[in-house]
């Protein structure tokens, strides 16, 4: 593992990280390499790569992490969605092989139709305690945690209470799940404080840039609360469609607009939270990261550090 470990850093000054996933296709394989220079640009702490709940993508998830390590730090996401310990210890190996010592090490969703992991895991917790007590300290390990509260867990103390657990076990920081109620945010953290939870904190920020995509995200798996700002957002721009179901691109363009312009004040109202990271979804799309860094002025703000 990398003596500046990235959990320090964030101690020392704001950080800021981006997340990409591997393409499906050949065509999405190949616009890559351009995707994250121009995220490299920025010069971010590192960009990590989402990992298939299963390991179903396991082969390109590697190829990815290869092209960002040319370029800046590759962080892999890990579930144990399906995996038996030999498997973990196998594919943790290949990771470290490849020079890829940091991971967010996740349960995963549970893929559709299943109710338990189908693995020898059975939450993050243990992956964390297992990666520990296999690699000792050569993994820098971040964990997932939901400010408005994961949508399977029994009440939020319990919650808090298994992301304590993660530290214990061996976590380094904590990377967010979506979230636009920044009063919630407030609340959650101070909890985090009361319950002993010192993990840096790195903000996950999803650009907004459709109707359908933050539907998607907030409602799909995730039982985000959207606030009246982000409602707004929706409403201004709801109707999208003319009355034969075709989309009307003026409308799109404008929700586009719109929701770019609340994610860059949803980050700076952030900052103003002394916080410790922002991670952003990037969703392979530099040119969203791009206008949510210069609306918001962060990008360069950012960059002033390194000059
Ligand atoms: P856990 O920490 O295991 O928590 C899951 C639920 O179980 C919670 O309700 C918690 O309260 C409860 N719980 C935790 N520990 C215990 C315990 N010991 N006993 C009883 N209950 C417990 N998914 C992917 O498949 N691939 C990805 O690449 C991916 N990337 C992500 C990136 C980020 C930044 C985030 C925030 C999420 C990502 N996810 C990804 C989604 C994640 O896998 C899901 O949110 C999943 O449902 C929960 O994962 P977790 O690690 O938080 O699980």
């Amino acid at each position: 593992m990398a003596n500046n470990r990235f959990s320090d850093k964030m101690r020392e000054r704001l950080t800021l990280s981006f997340e990409v996933f591997p393409p499906k296709t050949d065509a999405g394989m190949s616009k890559l390499p351009s995707v994250l220079d121009e995220l490299g640009e920025y010069q971010p702490d590192y960009i990590s790569c989402t990992y298939g709940a299963g390991g179903s993508n396991i082969g390109k998830n590697r190829e990815v992490l290869a092209l960002i390590s040319e370029r800046t730090e590759a962080c892999t996401h890990f579930t144990c969605i399906g995996l038996t310990k030999d498997d973990v210890r196998a594919q943790l190996k290949h990771y470290l092989d490849d020079g890829v010592s940091h991971i967010l090490a996740l349960r995963g969703d549970y893929p559709f139709g299943w109710e338990g992991t189908g693995g020898d895991f059975h939450h993050a917790s243990a992956l964390v305690e297992f990666i520990r007590s296999e690699f000792g300290d050569r993994f820098e390990i971040a964990v997932a945690a939901a400010p408005g509260g994961h949508v399977e867990c029994t009440s939020e103390d319990n919650d808090i209470a298994y992301l304590k657990l993660k530290q214990d076990l061996g976590a380094d920081y904590i990377i967010t799940q979506l979230c636009y109620d920044l009063e919630q945010f407030k609340v959650w953290r101070d909890k985090l404080d009361k319950a002993g939870i010192t993990m840096p904190v790195d903000v996950g920020i999803m650009p907004v840039t459709s109707k359908s995509g933050v539907m998607t995200q907030c409602f799909s798996r995730n039982a985000c609360a959207v606030p009246r700002d982000l409602a707004l957002v929706l409403t201004h721009h709801w109707f999208d469609k003319d009355p034969d179901g075709n989309d009307i691109p003026e409308v799109k363009a404008a929700f586009r607009e719109e929701g770019l312009a609340y994610s860059a004040d949803l980050l700076n109202r952030y900052l103003t939270l002394g916080i410790n990271g922002i991670h952003l979804y990037a969703l392979n799309r530099a040119e969203d990261v791009r206008r949510v860094l210069e609306m918001s002025g962060f990008g360069e703000r950012f960059m002033e550090q390194f000059i």
